[in-house]
């Protein structure tokens, strides 16, 4: 027997407190989905591997990111996901680990501010039980404005985490303020990123969205303040992810421009990069003060490798961070669906993964209509 489970993206009518489905999809019988061979990862028509899963705790924050939450868009008019909709943490924890059973061996906690979301070092704890087939622990780390991070270091890493990756524009105090439109003091997020090494959190990443002709004044101090910490800076080209954010290509600082600019100044040789699951390209200082990342999502695709997953704060799986729908995955968990089930219809939806949204950007028609990408503050970077 089928069973009949609603499968489309109905954000914004659970925003708004209503129910009503616009679709429907059937969940494939049990025993007739293809599973991957025990062992053997699931994969998409491209044959990636599902390898990463990327879970979005909260769809709410405590900054306005001008390339992420803009004000004008994220005001006290939004309404933000009420938290009946947004999957437990044992439905997280259940969740994930049917993804580690279809392959995935690291997960990354994002949001929104993943740190706003209540004991979320109760969820850490959860994901840091899970095991792979062969018996080993997963990676597992959290990427954070940081702002929460002195507090919660410490309990962050008992509890299990990895690694942390601390999200961070710029050094002038000025420029912080502007980037992230927010009155938080930079010194603060400083501060947190050291507690977080400090609890064992290491390396910390700091990631740098760079926006031409705003903040790109900042890559120079940026680098040489984390040179010889420890700490690895990565810088990302801006992205036009969502609909909010007035992206335009004008903005983009391409990461060889970065790369130029750092080098001048501090000479640097290219480290080797797997390209699978890859998202930045590295390179070493050649003094040996360490290490920094770009990731050119915009000027230079990694599709290929692209392994991710990306779970929504209420359960709905997306193949694509530019992405418009996802799968209701929460739908099935609270249907009653059991974890077979529940790995079948994964498994059957990332078998019909073609996403390669970046590889196609510059070749879309300007102005074509399409349906709105989902938010990058709603579904994670
Ligand atoms: N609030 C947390 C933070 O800022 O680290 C986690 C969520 S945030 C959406 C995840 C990452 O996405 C951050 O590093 C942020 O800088 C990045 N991001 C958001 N919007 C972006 C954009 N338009 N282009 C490039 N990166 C973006
Ligand atoms: Fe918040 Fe992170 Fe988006 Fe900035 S980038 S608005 S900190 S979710
Ligand atoms: Fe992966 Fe989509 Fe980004 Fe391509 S555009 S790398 S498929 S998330």
């Amino acid at each position: 027997m089928s069973k009949v489970i609603y499968l489309t993206d109905q954000r914004a009518a659970a925003a708004a407190g209503d129910a009503a489905p616009a679709g429907t999809a059937v969940l494939p019988p049990a025993g007739t989905a293809v599973l991957p061979p025990a062992g053997q990862p699931a994969l998409d028509t491209r044959a990636r591997p599902l390898r990463d899963l990327r879970i979005s705790v909260t769809d709410r924050c405590n900054f306005r990111c001008t390339y992420c939450m803009p004000r004008d868009a994220f005001d006290s008019n939004h309404v933000f996901l009420p938290h009946a909709q947004l999957l437990s943490f044992e439905e997280m924890a259940r969740a994930a680990a049917v993804f580690v059973r279809l392959g995935v061996r690291k997960i990354r906690l994002t949001g929104g501010e993943p740190l706003l979301r209540k004991n979320i070092e109760t969820l850490v704890g959860l994901l840091a039980a899970l095991r792979t087939p062969e018996g080993d622990p997963l990676e597992l780390t959290l990427t954070t404005n940081g702002s929460l991070l002195a507090r919660k270091a410490r309990a962050l890493k008992e509890a299990g985490l990895t690694r942390v990756t601390v999200s961070m524009d710029a050094l002038d105090p000025a420029m912080f303020a502007r980037m992230s439109d927010t009155d938080f003091p930079v010194a603060d997020v400083l501060r947190g990123i050291d507690a977080a090494a400090q609890a064992g959190l290491a390396p910390v990443k700091v990631n740098m969205v760079v926006r031409r002709g705003v903040n790109d004044d900042q890559i120079l101090p940026m680098a040489a303040h984390f040179r010889g910490s420890g700490h690895i800076l990565r810088f990302i080209e801006y992205m036009d992810v969502g609909s909010t954010n007035g992206w335009n290509m004008a903005e983009v600082l391409p990461s060889a421009d970065v790369i130029a600019r750092i080098g001048e100044r501090f000479p640097l040789t290219p480290l080797h990069t797997d390209p699978m699951g890859r998202v930045a390209q590295r390179w070493a200082y050649a003094d040996g003060a360490g290490e920094i990342g770009v990731i050119s999502s915009v000027t230079q695709a990694f599709c290929e490798g692209c392994t991710r997953a990306r779970l929504s704060p209420e359960g709905r799986l997306f193949l694509c961070l530019f992405a418009s729908r996802g799968h209701d995955l929460r739908a099935l968990i609270r249907g009653g669906a059991d974890d077979d089930q529940l790995a079948a219809a994964v498994a059957g939806i990332w078998a019909g993964r073609g996403d390669n949204y970046s590889e196609r950007r510059l070749a879309d028609t300007p102005g074509a209509p399409r349906d709105p990408k989902v938010e990058m503050s709603y579904i994670g970077g």
